[in-house]
Parts: structure tokens; C-alpha cells; sequence
């Protein structure tokens, strides 16, 4: 077995796209992932005497194991709202899956064990050394939050270094065993450091990225953040999209729009009633991507995105696409002209599912009964198979909106105010599909809805959004027992079984 290490180029800029596609214009400097410079907003906070309240700076070390990547971030918040967020450290290992064509558990576990601990080791040697300036007077509220003084180091590598004030861990949903090594690592961390441990939810940190970029860029210089800091802390933003915001959530495990209406509020709109969109673009991949392109993507191969390359070799030049101004439209059957159709799904009901595995089944039967199809009819099923897919996820969207409009946005799901869309997980990366998204929203009339997204490492899993979670229910007061136990499903939805808050081993320090 073999793994790739995946350090990408950091993107500093989120994605947001609101009448067309495009990156925001301001692009912030780049700097190493692994600096331990301080940035012109820390830079900011420490030089200046006449600063009014300094703000303690939170630091977490957080693990990601719930399916085959392993990674951990050490991640710095400068404590309350508005505050701006840096990274220490993040690193990600994905199991190398082209051999097995996906996902091979047993041996995604086996990848965890073996790199999850000398991962955490060189984490810690990213960890802010001790004499770096800490300041340490502003109160978050948390009672068990103070980290200063002499008592609060590690050593590592005969160094004293800043102990983390909390390790963070994804406890749900995903693979009980691969959940098991990480948890049980933070587990360690946090009984040998005497700090507090917070398993949090997966999706919810899917659905909080957005909220971690807006931190992110508030660190790489935040004007508007300085300025308001440099006020005396009066009306500092939040992190933004601030709630509440729709969140849709695609990924290889899942696929769901919900509507985020607090940290642990994401009521569910629509879910898949099979496989995720991420699962069927990768099936997608394996059948119609060139053999010879699969090889050329080296051992870790993420199918989906090939089919994306494959399908538009010259990016958005390749589209061609006009939206459906209406959802019988919306719902026509593609006719190929090659004497192979696709049907959209769910074309007979309203009901707020998403339907993938028909589509993949119509894919298989169409590649069994036509025999050979030459790389340019399987170009053109890819489009097509992408298109009927994002268009489902796009129309589901529409529903909710139009519905709720029809209702006149009453009802404790009520959309009528809401003015950003946040697309994560790992199918946030395909640029098709935020096309889609955009063009369906202008055309069906809900343009005043801006779409953000967050940059590739932070769409697919990684431990960011791990880390940035756990700062958002830490400085709310949440911290978990130290017995919790790994969850393979775990809602989101407040109704479905107490979501987010409702698994045994929550406890806030505020009502403590
Ligand atoms: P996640 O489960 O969030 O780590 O995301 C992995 C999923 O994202 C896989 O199912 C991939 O197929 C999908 N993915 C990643 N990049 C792209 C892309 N450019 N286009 C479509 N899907 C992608
Ligand atoms: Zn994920």
C-alpha cells in the first residue's frame, strides 16, 4: 500500500460566485502552509500599546479519519466574534485507491494507523513556540478556556511550545473503525494535555467552511475587522455567510441541502434516498474517463474530477449551457441522436429527494446495450450525465425556494430571507455544477441569492473544517465527555433524533 501526500497550493480567496463564475477579485498573499509568521492583522494586534482590548489567541489541534483521508490541522483563532483564524499547521494523506478503483476500508484503516500519530508529531512541532507573545487578558466566556502562563506548554523536540486549549476530533458521521483511531488519538492528546476534547459532526463542518474562510481572509489582513478592532472591538462582524444560510452539501458520502439557521441548527430540506452525487460521478469516472487518463492521474485518483477534465477539456469554454426556465424544462429527456437516451429522475414527483443511483443504472444499461462507443459519444454522456445530475440538485433547490415563496415564507423553514447559498464537500469543486447552480437561480428569479464556496482543500474532507467546528462550539460553551464513542449516522436536523446535540456526551461550561 502507498499513500500520496497531498499539500496543494493555498488558494487564499474563497470562491464566491454570485451572477457569473468567478473568483473573487482579491486575491490575498500567499504565504506556507506551515509558516509560523504572524500575519499583518496579528502584526496589528501585538505591536501596538494603544490598542485597545487584545484578544487571546484559541489554538486547536484537530484529526480527520471518517473515510480514507487522514489529516490534522493545528488551527489559531484570535477568541470572540469576528475573530481571524490562521493556520499552524494542515496536512492531509489520502489512501492511494486507483488499485481498488475507490475506497478500500480495511485498508483505509490501515493508512489512519500508520500515519495518524506521526502526522500529530510533526503537527506539534508547528505549534506556536513559547516565547512568541501571547496575549491573554479578554475573557471568552468559557470558564475552563484560560491558556497562558507557565503551566500551559509542551515540550517537543526539547522546545517548550503553546498547549493546545482543546483537541477537536470528527466523531460522526462515517466509518465506525476509521472514526475509532482518530478519536481515540484525541482521546490520549487530551487526557495527557488535560485539556478539553470536542467530537463534533462532519457535515456540520462542511456546512461551517464557508464561515472558516471569512475567518481565514479576516487573518490574511481583514480591513474591516482591523478597523473595527481598532474601535475598541465595537461591531466587529462575525464570520460570514452569518445564519441563516442554505447549505448544500455534496460529497462522495452524502448529498444535502439544508437550512442552517444556527451552529447546531441545519434543518434538512432534501437528502438522497440512495448513493451521493460524489458517489455516482465517480462510478460515472471509472466507466467513460480513457483508461490512459486514469493512469496519468497517478495512485490517488479522484474519479469525479476526472470526469469533469474529461467531459470539459477546455474548462467553462466547453459548456454550452442554456438553463431550464422552467421545471418541465427542467424534467425533458435528453435525446443523444446516437439511439441512447437519459431521463431525468424524480421527473414524476416533487417530493425533496435526490435520486443518483437511477442515473447511474441508466449509464451501465446505455455502455451494455450500445457495445463500443468512441471517446466522443462517452464526452457526451459525461455532459449529460453531469448536467441531469446538477440540474436535480439545482431543481430541489428551486422547490424549496418556490415552495416556501408560495407559502409566503411562514413556517419554521422559511426561506425569505435568506441571501447566500454555502456549496461544500468534495463535488464543490466542479465548476460545471456552481455553473449550473448559478445560472438556475438567475433564471428561475432568486438572483439576489449569492452562491459561496470554499477552495478545493477545503471542499474535499480535511481537518480545517474539523478544527475551525471545534473553535465554533468550544467558544459556545459545547465540550464532550471523554467517553464518547465514534457515530456512523449522525443527523444534522434538530428534528431527527436531537441532531447535532442530540447524542449522549455534549456538556456546556455555561450551564455547568
Ligand atoms: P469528500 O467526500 O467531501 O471528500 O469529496 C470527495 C468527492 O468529491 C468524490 O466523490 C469526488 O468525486 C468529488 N469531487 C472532487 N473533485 C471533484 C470535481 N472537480 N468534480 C466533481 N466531483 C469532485
Ligand atoms: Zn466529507
Amino acid at each position: 500500500m502507498s499513500a500520496t501526500c497531498l499539500k496543494p497550493a493555498w488558494p487564499h480567496f474563497a470562491l464566491r460566485i454570485h451572477h457569473s463564475l468567478r473568483p473573487r477579485a482579491r486575491n490575498l498573499p500567499s504565504h506556507s502552509r506551515l509558516s509560523l509568521r504572524t500575519s499583518p492583522f496579528q502584526r496589528c494586534l501585538l505591536s501596538s500599546s494603544s490598542h485597545p482590548p487584545k484578544r487571546r489567541r484559541l489554538l486547536t489541534l484537530a484529526i480527520e479519519s471518517s473515510c480514507d483521508d487522514t489529516c490534522v490541522t493545528i488551527l489559531e483563532k484570535d477568541a470572540g466574534p469576528g475573530g481571524a483564524a490562521h493556520f499552524r499547521f494542515d496536512e492531509k494523506i489520502t489512501f492511494a485507491n486507483v488499485l481498488f478503483r475507490g475506497v478500500h476500508p480495511i485498508l483505509a484503516l490501515e493508512l489512519h494507523t500508520r500515519s495518524l500519530a506521526t502526522m500529530v508529531h510533526k503537527a506539534m512541532r508547528a505549534l506556536p513556540h513559547a516565547s512568541e507573545p501571547q496575549t491573554g487578558e479578554a475573557g471568552d466566556g468559557n470558564r475552563d478556556a484560560g491558556a497562558s502562563g507557565g503551566g500551559d506548554m509542551v515540550w517537543v523536540d526539547g522546545e517548550p511550545r503553546r498547549k493546545p486549549d482543546f483537541v477537536t476530533v470528527t466523531r460522526g458521521p462515517g466509518m465506525r473503525s476509521n472514526l475509532t483511531i482518530g478519536l481515540n488519538t484525541a482521546k490520549g492528546l487530551a487526557v495527557a494535555w488535560d485539556v478539553p476534547l470536542l467530537g463534533v459532526n462532519h457535515m456540520q463542518a462542511h456546512a461551517l467552511t464557508s464561515r472558516l474562510v471569512s475567518a481565514l481572509e479576516a487573518g490574511e489582513g481583514g480591513g474591516q475587522q482591523r478597523l473595527a478592532e481598532e474601535k475598541g472591538g465595537e461591531g466587529i462582524p462575525g464570520p460570514t455567510p452569518e445564519f441563516p444560510f442554505l447549505s448544500l452539501l455534496v460529497s462522495g458520502g452524502h448529498s444535502m441541502l439544508a437550512l442552517s439557521r444556527s451552529l447546531n441548527d441545519h434543518a434538512t430540506l432534501a437528502t438522497s434516498r440512495n448513493i451521493a452525487v460524489g458517489d455516482l460521478l465517480d462510478k460515472c469516472g471509472r466507466l467513460l474517463v480513457p483508461p490512459a487518463m486514469i493512469a496519468a492521474a497517478g495512485d490517488t485518483v479522484v474519479y469525479g474530477a476526472l470526469l469533469e477534465q474529461f467531459a470539459f477539456p477546455r474548462g467553462a469554454a466547453d459548456y454550452e449551457y442554456a438553463p431550464p426556465p422552467t421545471r418541465r424544462d427542467e424534467i425533458k429527456t435528453f435525446d443523444s441522436g446516437f439511439g441512447w437516451k437519459l431521463y431525468p429522475p424524480l421527473s414524476e414527483t416533487v417530493d425533496m429527494f435526490y435520486e443518483f443511483a437511477g442515473l447511474r443504472g441508466q449509464v451501465q444499461k446505455i455502455l451494455r446495450e450500445q457495445g463500443s462507443m468512441n471517446d466522443e459519444e462517452h464526452r457526451l454522456l459525461a455532459r449529460h450525465v453531469m448536467r441531469i445530475a446538477f440540474e436535480q440538485l439545482a431543481g430541489r433547490l428551486m422547490l424549496a425556494l418556490s415552495q416556501d415563496a408560495e407559502k409566503k415564507g411562514d413556517g419554521d423553514k422559511s426561506l425569505r430571507d435568506i441571501r447566500t447559498l454555502a456549496v461544500a464537500g468534495g463535488v464543490a469543486c466542479n465548476r460545471y455544477m456552481m455553473h449550473i447552480l448559478r445560472s438556475m437561480l438567475d433564471i428561475r428569479g432568486f438572483s439576489h441569492i449569492g452562491i459561496v464556496s470554499p477552495p478545493s482543500p477545503l471542499c474535499t474532507d480535511n481537518a480545517g473544517m474539523i478544527a475551525w467546528t471545534g473553535m465554533e462550539m468550544y467558544e459556545a460553551g459545547w465540550q464532550s465527555e471523554l467517553d464518547i464513542d465514534p457515530i456512523r449516522k449522525w443527523p444534522l436536523d434538530p428534528k431527527e433524533n436531537g441532531g447535532i446535540l442530540g447524542v449522549r456526551g455534549w456538556r456546556n461550561t455555561r450551564h455547568d
